[in-house]
């Protein structure tokens, strides 16, 4: 099947490539985001593979099926950035990686809150210039603190499970209890009592109407005095103005980030020789306390390679006309 690679990088080339056995599939690789604009490389092609900052809005969706586009391929679990009534609507499939690696995540969630906590990324820099002073390097001990876990799935999970073992104690909010958590000595509790309780919380639920700006200013107001929050999910999950707010004041202690809500103009992109025009995510990078990664919490080569099968095999899948496990289903989606 010919399938167009949207934003593809030297590492999306490499791994696909190489899961792309015998060349079963005819991978054309774009460089550029998939947008209105960039919807004509389409031309021609029967799948589009699709990753988090695509655009897949009703007007690119229409365009690329006017153009004979049946399958769009997400090299993401996270399909909140896919108009899904339209892509019913224009009878398209859509498939997607549900779990590439949960430790990926996981992990890079745990390295935030040690990083921010012993305060390593200002130590590196110190070392280097000579400077041995401890002033402003005090953490503290992780053992019996309590973590919030927002959103108790097979990332938030992990999380916990780490946290547990760095013997910490665990609070949970999710619309549903997941029993690995339970095991493992986690409360259940609201999210008021979450934020007033844990000296760290982390969040790990989709992007969804209801968890739009989760993080707002009622949430900053009701979190304990200098708690560290971690966002390694999606970046509208935290309304970025509230939080820099709850910063200012001390009332958020630590932020490491690494989703950001208008991260599609920054992340994935060597901005390095340009001026920023986003004033919210440079006044960020201003605070010492604040730790930013560009969506790189799942670049790891396990997740790389268990992505690039998945997608593989589920491009095969719907050229076959096999059933689908990770096909997102659209019946259900409202008008
Ligand atoms: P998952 O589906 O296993 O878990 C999500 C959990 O959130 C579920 O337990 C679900 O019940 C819960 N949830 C749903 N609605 C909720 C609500 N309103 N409030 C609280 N919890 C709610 O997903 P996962 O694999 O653990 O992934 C979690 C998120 O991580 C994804 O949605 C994605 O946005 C993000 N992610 C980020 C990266 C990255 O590189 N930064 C990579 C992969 C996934």
């Amino acid at each position: 099947m010919k399938v167009g690679v949207f934003s593809t990088k030297s590492y999306d080339r490499t791994f696909l490539e190489a899961a792309n056995v015998d060349g079963q599939h005819d991978l054309v690789f774009f460089e550029p985001r998939l947008t209105l604009e960039t919807s004509v490389l389409a031309t021609g092609l029967t799948a589009i593979c699709a990753f988090v900052n695509d655009q897949l809005d009703a007007s690119v969706l229409s365009a690329i099926a006017q153009k004979g586009v049946r399958l769009i391929a997400l090299r993401s679990a996270g399909f909140n950035h896919v108009d899904l009534a339209a892509a019913r609507d224009l009878e398209l499939t859509l498939l997607r990686v549900p779990a590439y690696s949960p430790y990926a995540v996981a992990e890079h969630a745990v390295a935030l809150i040690l990083c921010l906590n012993r305060k390593i990324h200002r130590a590196y820099n110190r070392v280097r210039e000579d400077n041995f002073s401890l002033e402003g390097l005090l953490g503290f001990d992780l053992h019996g603190r309590t973590v919030g876990i927002v959103g108790t799935g097979k990332i938030g999970a992990l999380t916990a499970k780490i946290m547990h073992g760095f013997g910490c104690r665990l609070v949970g909010y999710d619309v549903s209890q997941n029993p690995d958590c339970l095991v493992m000595g986690m409360e259940y509790v609201s999210l008021p009592e979450l934020f007033a309780t844990s000296d760290i919380v982390s969040l790990h639920c989709p992007l969804m109407p209801e968890t739009y700006h989760l993080i707002n200013a009622e949430a900053v107001n009701q979190m304990k005095p200098g708690l560290i929050l971690i966002n390694t999910s999606r970046g509208q999950l935290i309304d970025t103005k509230a939080v820099t707010k709850g910063l200012k004041s001390g009332k958020i202690g630590y932020l490491g980030l690494d989703v950001y809500e208008q991260e599609s103009d920054l992340f994935f992109e060597d901005l390095s020789n340009q001026v920023i025009q986003d004033d919210v995510f440079q006044r960020l990078l201003t605070f010492p306390n604040v730790l930013i990664t560009g969506h790189q919490a799942f670049f790891t080569e396990d997740a790389l390679r268990n992505i690039a099968t998945t997608t593989i095999a589920n491009i095969t899948d719907f050229e076959q006309g096999r059933p689908c496990p990770n096909q997102v289903s659209l019946d259900q989606v409202q008008k």
